[in-house]
Parts: C-alpha cells; structure tokens; sequence
C-alpha cells in the first residue's frame, strides 16, 4: 500500500486535531447586550455566516449576527439548497406514480393527480422548520441575532440599519463578511419572477408551465428544470458550450448524464447563445444562436429560467470606508486564513473565491473562527464533494479526467457501472456508475466521479478518502456492508488499483 488509511487516519488525528485540541472544548459565552463591544460581528446568517456565529459563541466569543432578512438561513434555506430538494424529492414521488414506475413494481396507484399548492406547502413548511430551528441554536448558544442591513462603517463599528429604518451601530473587535450572492442577471433580459424567472421564481411557480426554456444547463438549472418537467411541462435548457452539468463534471459523466435525461424527457440545445427575449402576450420568445454556424431561430416558452450563474452580493456593506477593494469577479479578495487587507476583517463563503457552495461556506465559517482563536486554518477546494440532486443523482470531488490530462499527470481509471451494484439492482435503479482516477505511480485517489442511486452519499466516501490521501487500495480493502451502493465505490477503486473489479 503506498498509503494506509490507518497510517494517515492517526497522523491527521496527531497533527490537526490535537494541534486544535486547545481551541476545541466549549466554553461558555454570554449573550451580547446593546452599547457594548463585540468580540466578532458576522454579517449574514446563510451557511457561511449562523455556522461561523454559533462556533464563534461556543468558543466564548461574544457574538453578534447581523441578517438583512427577515428569516435567517440566507440563500441556501430560503431560496437554494432547502426548497430545491424539497421540490426534488416530491416531484420525483410524483413522477414515480405517474410514469408507471410503482406500477412495474407492484404497486398500483389510482388516479395520480398533482396538488401544486400542497406540494409547495410542504417545501415552505420544510423552510420554515430550518429556518425557525436556526433561531433556536442562536438562543442556545447566546447568538445575538440582529434583524438589519449591515454596514462597515470602521474597522471596529458596524451599522445595522433595520426593516423600520432606526439604526444600531455595534462596536466589536473582529468583523466576519459572510453576505454571500445573488443570480447573475442575463444583459437586455428583465425579470418579472412570474414567466421570465430566476431560481427564485423557479421555486414558487403557481402552476405548470406547459414550455419551460432554461438559460444554462448548469447544475442548478438541471435540478430546477427536472422538478417541472417530472411535473408536466416539456423543459429545453440552452447552453452555450456543448456540455453540461457545468464547471467541474467529468466529461465521461456529463455525456451519460445528458443521455439520461434526455431520455427522461429533457430537450438540450447545447453550442447555442440565447441572444434575447422577449415577452409575448401569454409567454417568451427567446431567440438564440447557433455558436458555430450563426443560425438563428425562436423558441417560444411559457417561463423562460435564467440559470446562468451567480454573483458574489456586497451591496450596502460599504465596503469602501475600509478600503477593501473587490477583485474583477466582484469577489472579496483574502489571505489563506480569510483576512482581508483589514486584519480584524475576514470574508467567507460565495462571496469570496472557491466553489459557491453551502458546505464550503459553512467549513470556511468554522474554521476562520478556529483561525481568530489560536487554531491551524486549513481547506481543500479539491476535496468539496459537488451534487447535482437530479435522479440519478450526479456527485464528485476532486480532478475530472480532462483536468489530470490537461496538468499532465499520470492516471489510471477504475470504473464499476451501478448495473452490476446488488443493491441497485434490487431497487432497479441501475443506471450510471462509479469511476475512479488514482496516481498511475503510487495510487492514490485523485478524483472520484459518480452517476447513479445515492451518489450524493457515497461521494462523502470518497471526500474523506481524499482528505486522508488515500490510496485507490486502501479504499478497496475497507470492508463495506453487504448489500449497499456503497459497494460500487469500493469495486471502482479496486479497478483502479488491481484492473479488475469482483463483480463485473
Ligand atoms: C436554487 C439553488 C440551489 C442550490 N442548491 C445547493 C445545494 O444543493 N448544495 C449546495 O451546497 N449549494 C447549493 N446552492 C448554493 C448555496 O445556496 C450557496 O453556496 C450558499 O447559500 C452560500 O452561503 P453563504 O453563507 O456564503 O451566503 P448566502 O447563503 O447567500 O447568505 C448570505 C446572507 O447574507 C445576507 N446579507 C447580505 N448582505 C447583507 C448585509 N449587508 N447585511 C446583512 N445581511 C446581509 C443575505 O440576506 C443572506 O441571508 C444553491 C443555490 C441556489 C440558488
């Protein structure tokens, strides 16, 4: 083996953890009252900034979280992550139903009729637990939770200027931004959120278009438009390169992924730029480009989905009083510990570099606060799992194929397809597979790319795997419970490392 598991399981537990074993224990903080000073003030509360709030409180800090918003959570429990999956998992239900997926598995369901409004209510009820459940942890933890616009006034004074308009200026010793993005908006393309929407408006449709056309078949517009098309309408996503599932896919996955949705009803115009569009009387007309030939044509919709990315959102923060001065990405430039040119300043989550995503926002959140207290700062962008929650669902972390080609590194691939997986089979849900690249030289993962049931899971697998350098071996040899998906990952990484896979 070119690395245990075991070996580099114990030398992490020596060298991080019990570096950080000083700053881990909790202590217990007191709640922030009015006129004194802070020790940290984080502005926003989505995953980047209550997890960093809530950390800072269970190390003693005096913490202070500051939400333009009336519900806390920011775009991951509002308006992404939370309502998105709830709207995933039931249109799936639905779709199972209908289809005659249930019948073919015994399973007779009368006449299937969809209940829009119920299964709207029941994303906003899930919400509103999470949302609700993050005001909870705040008074548990002494969070002082303020309700306002923050703004930096000074190094040490932030201002929050409330929904009544009354202002509360706080003083505190340390400032963390965490105000996160918003949907990048397509130039000459004005939203209404009713037939021309973002993400936003995707999630709250009153009823099903019949034509939907979405603007990117990136991940968040694939999530988004298979939700309406397993509810009924004829979805086409345009996409200017001729791929999709976005940055970062493998191109082996990304090829099946496309089949399978295809097949599942999904109309792709890849290579194409949408050049405008125009509301009509009852829809859209959106008109695009052929990016080779220039041939253009009208595709007419009912909700057009602008998909096309997002945006790091620092308005109102004033960031200028400080001098911190944005990069051409609009992102908050910052050290490897998340200082700013301001030292007490820090920046996490989508609004500064890295993957925009929940967790990377949240782990950021928490170790930045390790970082203030005395603890080793340290993250990975190459080890953040990504999942895109369609069915199946598409997950990996680290290098794609092309990218190993493209640096030059010598790599070997170990596959294993979810058709011969026993679980999988039982559940006959067989499409996809699992594909590893591990060092040709000293076989260690170097990336793990997975389509197919449970991949939003057994990609955690793989992330640790990662984390702890490990070899394709080393994962092959770890005994896996017996029927499970997960074996598919250990068969694919004991293709990489010995050629061949048991059962296949
Ligand atoms: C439809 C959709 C689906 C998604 N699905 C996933 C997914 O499945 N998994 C995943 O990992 N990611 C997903 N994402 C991305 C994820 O939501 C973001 O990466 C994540 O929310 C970023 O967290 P954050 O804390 O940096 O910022 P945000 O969640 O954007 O939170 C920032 C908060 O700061 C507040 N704020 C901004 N400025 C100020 C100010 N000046 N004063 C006070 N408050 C301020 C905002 O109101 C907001 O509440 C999805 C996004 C969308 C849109």
């Amino acid at each position: 083996m070119q690395c245990t598991l075991r070996n580099a399981l114990s030398f992490a537990l020596k060298t991080n953890l019990r570096s950080n074993g000083a700053i881990l224990g909790a202590v217990n903080g007191r709640f922030y009252s009015s006129g004194e000073e802070a020790d940290i003030v984080v502005i926003g509360s989505g995953p980047g900034g209550y997890v960093a709030a809530i950390k800072a409180a269970q190390m003693g800090m005096k913490t202070v979280c500051i939400e333009k918003n009336d519900t806390l959570g920011g775009t991951c429990l509002n308006v992404g992550c939370i309502p998105s999956k709830a709207l995933l998992n039931n249109s799936h239900y639905y779709h199972m139903c209908h289809t005659g997926d249930m019948a073919n598995r015994g399973i007779i369901v009368g006449d299937v009729k969809l209940d829009l409004e119920k299964l709207m209510g029941q994303k906003t009820s899930a919400v509103k637990a999470l949302t609700g459940g993050i005001a909870q942890l705040f008074k548990k933890n002494k969070v002082s939770h303020i309700q306002g616009l923050g703004t930096i006034l000074s190094p040490n004074e932030v201002q929050a200027t409330k929904s009544d308009g009354s202002t509360e200026v706080v003083k505190t010793k340390n400032i963390m931004i965490a105000t996160g993005s918003e949907v990048t908006p397509f130039p000459g393309i004005e939203v209404d959120e009713e037939s021309i929407v973002t993400s936003t408006g995707a999630l709250s449709l009153k009823e099903v278009p019949k034509k939907m056309c979405i603007i990117g078949a990136g991940v968040i517009g694939l999530e988004l438009g298979s939700v309406w098309l397993r509810l009924g309408s004829d979805v086409t996503a345009i996409e200017f390169v001729e791929s999709i599932g976005g940055a970062g896919i493998d191109g082996d996955v990304s090829k099946t992924f496309q089949k399978i949705l295809t097949k599942q009803g999904m109309h792709f115009k890849l290579g194409t730029k949408v050049v405008s569009a125009e509301k009509t009387g009852g829809g859209v007309n959106v008109n695009v480009e052929n990016v080779k030939s220039g041939d253009k044509e009208t595709i007419e919709c009912d909700v057009l989905l602008v998909c096309i990315g997002r945006r790091p959102y620092t308005e109102g923060l004033g960031l200028e009083n400080v001098g911190i001065v944005k990069d051409d990405k609009g992102r908050i430039p910052v050290n490897g510990v998340f200082q700013t040119i301001v030292p007490n300043i820090y920046a996490i989550g989508d609004c500064i570099h890295g993957p925009m995503l929940a967790h990377k926002a949240e782990d950021e959140g928490i170790i930045c606060i390790e970082g203030i207290n005395g603890g080793h700062v340290h993250i990975d962008y190459n080890c953040v799992p990504s999942v895109v929650y369609t069915h199946p669902e598409v997950a990996w972390v680290g290098k794609t194929e092309e990218q190993l080609k493209e640096e030059g590194v010598e790599y070997k691939i170990g596959k294993f397809p979810f058709l011969a997986n026993s679980r999988a089979k039982t559940n006959n849900e067989t499409e996809g597979f699992v594909k590893v690249l591990a060092d040709k030289q000293t076989d260690r993962v170097l990336g793990t790319h997975l389509i197919g049931p449970a991949a939003g899971e057994l990609v955690n697998e793989a992330a640790l795997a990662m984390e702890y350098g490990a070899s394709a071996e080393d994962v092959a040899r770890v005994c896996h419970a017996h029927p499970t998906c997960a074996e598919a990952l250990r068969e694919a990484n004991l293709a990489a490392y010995i050629g061949k896979p048991i059962n296949f």
